[in-house]
């Protein structure tokens, strides 16, 4: 294992020496890891190279604290929750995170804001939950885009929440109709003014390439600037009175009485209510109502050189909307403000070091596979992280099965920009007894088990393998 390297915010300018690959950071599972660090720095990116100034935090949680509730996890997740108990309900909580406010997705993601709860096609919402359920979880994946609008008003930084507009594009001819006939549901079951646009249109209006061939069009999307999103909860949160500290991991949790008991390395923190906002980097020990029950995936995004006049005339790369592709194991990217392109897809299965590199430049080939006249183009920043897949491809939001005072919210499969504020919102109001979620929403009900926990990763490389070959087809 390489050796820890430590950088201060102000140290970040050498992010590009870790790009070039001369530093790796730790490598990670939170399968088997028991905290994801104390006080790490960022992972070098694109975004901690332009987010600009880091708002302060609380720092290293007091040897000894009691607080009404605990929140584990400093993301948009455990972030939000914070804020809107803090203003909405006058609780003021604790926020502990193991490294820095905005470390795990949350400051690395590809920063698509879009209408998206779980992973099923909305013709399989309406057979597995009846179309008024279907259209109620629809509608709640708008209000979560909405409720990005509103923040990124609320912290006063327009550029962390940029609005925009959601290509979905068929990558092989055969996906096209598909597509269209998704435009078509949309309109008719949901009532979603959707749009399908042919490989002409794509063409004339968003993006060249080998790899359009038809698009599916929400209008509803924001690109999103993660960290800085992240920042922007954070001052919201610290604001109304929530206390957010950094490097204070949760090693160990243990039940006094009515008291949960949260030892960090400084000492313990005593709390009547424990909030689990950990997502992807969920350690499996922390509790055991979320054992077994999340399958944390590597994804991992490059960050090019800016194109040149002739390589954006030659990619006909003109939109600014965020695009995803129609595979199995999907692309997502978008052209950046200085004319970079962000490309992001799956990552390794195991965290390993040199494994990184080879990503780098499957991902990179790739991209040169769907924009041929980018044949040039080199990549300035990589950079990968956790997000979290569950059994049946929903998030959830629920309590343990036996203690009520243990609350949760998180599986957003790789979709929890928009999704996962939405969920700590619902989630403080659950915590202040102001609301119980619907039993008949999918989202509110209980984590499921994994079948055959123990074997995730094995059964993860099977399906990445049918995946890979399904994508290779019509
Ligand atoms: C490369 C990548 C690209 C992505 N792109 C997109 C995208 O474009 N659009 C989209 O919608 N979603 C995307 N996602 C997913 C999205 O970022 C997440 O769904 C979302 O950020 C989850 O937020 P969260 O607060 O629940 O979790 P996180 O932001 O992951 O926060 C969890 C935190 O818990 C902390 N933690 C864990 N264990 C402990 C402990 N024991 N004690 C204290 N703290 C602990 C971690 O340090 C971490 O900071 C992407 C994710 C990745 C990795």
């Amino acid at each position: 294992m390489p050796a820890r390297i430590r950088l201060c915010a102000s140290e970040q300018s050498i992010a590009g020496i870790f790009n070039e690959h001369i530093i790796m950071p730790p490598t990670y599972d939170p399968l088997s890891a028991r905290t994801p660090g104390v006080g790490e720095p960022h992972m070098p990116s694109f975004w901690t190279a332009t987010a600009g100034i880091t708002p302060a935090d609380d720092g290293i949680a007091p040897g000894i604290a009691e607080t009404d509730v605990a929140i584990i996890g400093g993301g948009y997740t455990g972030l939000s929750c914070a804020w809107h108990l803090a203003q909405t309900y006058g609780i003021k909580p604790m926020v502990l995170e193991a490294n820095r406010p905005g470390w795990g997705c949350s400051g690395r993601n590809g920063g698509f804001a879009r209408a998206a709860i779980g992973r099923h096609s909305y013709a399989r919402m309406i057979e597995l939950w009846g179309a008024d359920t279907a259209r109620s979880v629809f509608r709640e994946s708008l209000a979560a885009v909405q409720n990005v609008r509103d923040i990124v008003k609320e912290c006063g930084m327009p550029e962390a929440g940029v609005e925009t507009g959601h290509l979905k594009i068929a990558h092989r001819p055969g996906h096209a109709a598909a597509l269209a006939a998704e435009a078509d549901l949309l309109q008719r079951e949901y009532g979603y003014a959707a749009e399908y646009f042919n490989a002409d249109q794509v063409g004339e209006q968003h993006i060249g390439g080998t790899q359009s061939h038809g698009a599916l069009r929400f209008a509803d999307a924001l690109a999103v600037h993660p960290l800085k999103f992240a920042h922007g909860l954070l001052t919201l949160a610290r604001k109304a009175g929530a206390a957010v500290h950094s490097a204070s991991p949760v090693l160990e949790w243990k039940k006094s009485g009515a008291t949960h008991v949260l030892t960090t390395p400084q000492g313990s923190v005593r709390a009547k209510t424990v909030v689990l906002a950990t997502n992807g980097y969920t350690p499996e020990h922390l509790h055991h109502c979320v054992q077994g029950t999340t399958l944390p995936l590597l994804s991992h995004i490059i960050v090019t050189r800016p194109m040149t006049a002739t390589e954006k005339t030659g990619s006909g790369f003109r939109t600014s909307h965020v695009l995803t592709d129609t595979r199995n194991l999907l692309y997502y990217w978008r052209r950046l403000p200085d004319d970079r392109i962000l490309f992001g897809g799956r990552g390794l299965i195991t965290d390993t070091p040199d494994g990184h590199a080879r990503q780098r430049d499957f991902l990179l080939a790739e991209l040169k596979a769907k924009l041929p006249a980018l044949r040039d183009i080199s990549v300035d920043y990589d950079w990968w992280g956790w997000v979290c897949l569950t059994a049946d491809f929903l998030p959830h939001i629920h309590r343990a099965a036996d203690d009520s005072s243990v609350h949760y919210a998180m599986g957003y499969q790789g979709s929890g920009v928009a999704y996962a504020p939405y969920a700590g919102k619902l989630l403080a109001a659950v915590v202040a007894g102001d609301t119980c979620l619907s039993p008949a929403l999918p989202v509110a009900t209980p984590l499921p088990r994994f079948p055959l926990a123990g074997l995730r990763r094995i059964g993860q490389r099977a399906i990445y393998q049918w995946y890979r070959w399904r994508d290779g087809q019509d």
